[in-house]
């Protein structure tokens, strides 16, 4: 990912220097910006209490966190949702860019990597929930359950208090 600064030219193989700020310029002319990687996820509810996953893999594995990903290249943030609620949950949902509610800078897996959780709300349209890909589990939690829950991101955890809170 190109949020760590790279150590060599990836079109020359120079050695590059360290970054100032936004990026490097090599000696062969190519500037190299260093930027967050961009994930999506949303908060879908239910009769007053809010769909959470519990991870299948690290970083954070076992701990809970909210449907969604990386996007990945060419998507918008809304089609990385439903590519993602597909592929970890087996369902259709409805989502749009007036959904959007926050977008939260943060380090992400052992090497740290910058990455920028933009979250949603979403609604379920079709399918049933099965927990597939990197998901190990689903559940529907009420907003009193929020606070004892092992959530990987506080950033989840207000979404979702959020979302819960808006009804
Ligand atoms: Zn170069």
């Amino acid at each position: 990912m190109s949020s760590e600064p790279y150590l060599f030219c990836p079109k020359c193989g120079t050695s590059l220097p360290e970054p100032d700020g936004g990026g490097v310029t090599c000696t062969c002319g190519r500037r190299w910006y260093r930027n967050p990687a961009p994930t999506a996820g949303c908060v879908i509810t239910r009769d007053g209490k809010a769909l959470i996953t519990q991870r299948g893999s690290d970083p954070e594995k076992g701990r809970y966190d909210i449907p969604g990903g990386f996007i990945e290249i060419g998507e918008t943030p809304v089609e990385a949702i439903k590519r993602e609620l597909m592929e970890e949950l087996n369902v259709e949902v409805e989502v749009t860019d007036d959904d959007y509610l926050q977008a939260v800078p943060h380090r992400y897996g052992d090497d740290g990597t910058w990455t920028l959780a933009i979250g949603f709300k979403a609604r379920l349209v079709l399918g049933e929930l099965k927990a597939a890909d990197d998901v190990a589990a689903f559940r529907w939690v009420s907003n009193d359950e929020l606070d004892d829950l092992d959530f990987a991101w506080e950033h989840d955890r207000e979404l979702v208090r959020k979302v819960l809170a808006d009804g």
